[in-house]
């Protein structure tokens, strides 16, 4: 047995629906500009473009309803409303074919990112670590296996913010499908069971207050709550 000088953290893991189980996470793997109208909204051009990846760790899981604290360092802090895919096998090359053999369920998250220090990031050609990997930047729902939800690739996806919507979209609209974001990811990661994608976000996206409760729903896959101190 492996004798430690610390001890070990304990691996992040998010609740299972109808069950005391967990599920332990790896990676949290993110994909940016995967809706077209909110590939817009941040200035780009879905034509042109094809999604890209980033991570977040996977202690910055905010789980169970818990409150977001409003991070440090930041007066812009944005939600943005997406589809967990938790992966219970990996590979490194995986076939489009044979991508949905690997997720294990899906849930509800939320991508909090810290606005304006994404924009420095992206100005001075730097990482986003700083504006998306933060503490408590993913509140997240718990997960449904794919033997209730099956694979969801149409329905709504949308955020409340104080009993109003900002966030509207639908599965149907992702520019990459789950299909797609596994295999490519795949190319340029080996994924391994516990692996998570925040699968993008629809338009809309905004800022948040201490104070702000946020309710984020998805078609077949569940919901999410948690408000902002
Ligand atoms: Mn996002």
């Amino acid at each position: 047995m492996t004798r430690y000088i610390i001890e070990p953290s304990v691996p992040a893991s998010l609740p299972i629906r109808g069950s005391d189980e967990r599920f332990p996470v790896r990676r949290v793997y993110c994909v940016g500009r995967n809706y077209a109208a909110h590939t817009i909204e941040m200035g780009g051009d879905p034509n042109r473009e094809v999604p890209f990846f980033f991570q977040k760790n996977p202690d910055d899981l905010l789980t169970g309803g818990t409150d977001f604290p409003y991070p440090d360092k930041s007066n812009d802090v944005h939600h943005e409303i997406e589809m967990i895919v938790a992966l219970h096998k990996g590979g490194a090359n995986i076939q489009l074919e044979a991508a949905l053999d690997h997720v294990w369920g899906y849930g509800v998250a939320l991508d909090m990112t810290r606005r304006d220090l994404q924009g420095e990031c992206k100005k001075a050609g730097r990482p986003w670590e700083i504006g998306k990997a933060f503490d408590h930047s993913a509140p997240a729902s718990e997960l449904v296996p794919v033997s209730e939800a099956g694979h969801p690739t149409d329905g709504a996806i949308w955020l409340k913010v104080n009993g109003d919507i900002r966030q509207q979209g639908d599965l149907n609209q992702m520019i990459w499908k789950v299909p797609e974001i596994i295999a490519y990811l795949s190319g340029l990661f080996t994924l391994a069971p516990g692996d998570l994608i925040l699968s993008g976000t629809p338009s809309g996206v905004g800022p948040v207050e201490r104070g702000d409760q946020l309710d984020g729903h998805i078609d077949g896959v569940g919901d999410l709550h948690c408000k902002v101190v």
